[in-house]
């Protein structure tokens, strides 16, 4: 990466002298969300101005520098949809000095050279929080893959928390940190234009930093202010949410959102919600809608959430804890991958319907459908952290 690619890159850093937790924080991985690196530069001018102490460091980086100049969500394509594991091993591995193919290729190639760089700390925990906003109006909320760590650092901010949205999204940032063993916090602040998000992404900042123990509270003055901030732009709206429904528009330009929906809103089965040309799109279900799509990059058109049952959050925590997915494997239609239970095939014709339920309480997420069969895969680090926490190992700097 070029110098003035990295300073630009780079939105600012804070602590590094006693040891602690790093906090990698991304702003602007869509272009058209710049309200994240605003609320970087505050933070990062506030602890400095401050002389806030510090354990560990924290690192706020930009995302897509090019489609942030333009004020885009993308230039080529989506920045948050390219982060393949096995892509990224195999460039990893080769050094890469091959030529990125598009804007987005390249802007990945330096995020993973900061990634790679600052997260080579051997002893002490390594958190990710990437910071979007919406283009409908609505309440802030957290995305986070569903890990039981990621469960209990995400329930300190109170905001409502919806799991397993990677489950729909392929290959977002979020799930490649994940996937490695990192917590990784989604934080959605509002609106795009609302000047509102900056504060709110204010907030998230202050309170991840305490949450991971880089400041104590009382030198976060703004701790308070921020957490009722959060709970008042929330709308009380706290617990945790799942995705039941996702409307793909890859196929479909005449999609159209019908006006008005906010995130979170309550809607019903049988209500209006979009249009594509003169067809009518409506909800097949009760729930809440989220992520209503009022802008014309983007796939996903809109999801439907319900709100989980805290009685089964409580119950997956612990069969978690017993590795009770173990026993999956002798139930009819379940077969487990090289005779273990990580990678599950499942025959949808001889399992029941509420197979995915109960694989989801067990901490799976879903893959892929082949030929009638699904497969699964068991969360990695779901209870336990790597206990090297070097990204290091896997390789040197890329070129
Ligand atoms: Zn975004």
């Amino acid at each position: 990466m070029s110098d003035v690619n990295q300073k630009k890159r780079i939105i600012g850093k804070y602590g590094g002298e006693i040891q602690g937790p790093t906090i990698v924080c991304i702003g602007g991985l869509h272009g058209n969300e710049p309200s994240g690196v605003r609320a970087l530069r505050y933070v990062l001018n506030q602890l400095e101005k401050e002389s806030v102490p510090f354990r560990g460091h924290i690192i706020g980086v930009a995302g897509n520098l090019k489609a942030l100049k333009k004020g885009v969500r993308f230039i080529d394509r989506d920045l948050n949809r390219i982060w393949q594991p096995v892509e990224i091993d195999k460039l990893l591995s080769n050094g890469n000095d091959s030529h990125p193919e598009d804007a987005e290729e390249a802007e990945r190639k330096d995020l993973i050279n900061v990634f790679y760089e600052y997260c080579s700390n051997k002893e002490s925990p390594v958190y990710f929080l990437d910071l979007h906003t919406t283009s409908s109006d609505g309440s802030p909320f957290i995305t986070i893959a569903d890990t039981l760590r990621n469960r209990a650092f995400a329930l300190n901010y109170p905001v409502p928390i919806i799991l397993g949205i990677e489950e729909r999204l392929d290959s977002t940032l979020l799930n490649y940190i994940n996937e490695l063993g990192y917590i990784a916090i989604g934080f959605e602040a509002g609106h795009h234009d609302d000047p509102s998000s900056v504060e709110n992404c204010v907030a998230a900042l202050w309170t991840t930093l305490v949450n991971a123990g880089c400041i104590d509270k009382k030198d976060a003055d703004e701790l308070e202010k921020s957490r009722s901030r959060l709970k008042t732009a929330a709308s009380n709206l706290g617990g945790f949410y799942e995705v039941s429904y996702r409307h793909g528009i890859e196929n479909d330009s005449d999609f159209r959102m019908e006006l008005g929906f906010k995130n979170f809103e309550r809607i019903h089965k049988g209500d209006l919600l979009a249009r594509s040309g003169e067809r009518e799109i409506k909800s097949t279900e009760n729930g809440r809608i989220f992520m209503p799509l009022y802008q014309k990059q983007g796939d996903d058109g809109f999801f439907v959430l319900r709100k989980i049952n805290p009685l089964w959050l409580r119950l997956s925590t612990y069969l978690r804890k017993l590795h009770a997915g173990a026993v999956l494997t002798v139930l009819p239609g379940i077969r487990g991958v090289d005779g273990k239970y990580e990678t599950l095939v499942i025959n949808d014709k001889i399992a029941r319907w509420y197979v995915i339920e109960i694989l989801h309480l067990l901490g799976y997420r879903r893959k892929t459908l082949e030929g009638g069969k699904l497969i699964v895969k068991k969360r990695a680090y779901d209870i336990k952290s790597p206990r090297d926490y070097s990204l290091s190992n896997k390789t040197l700097k890329l070129k």
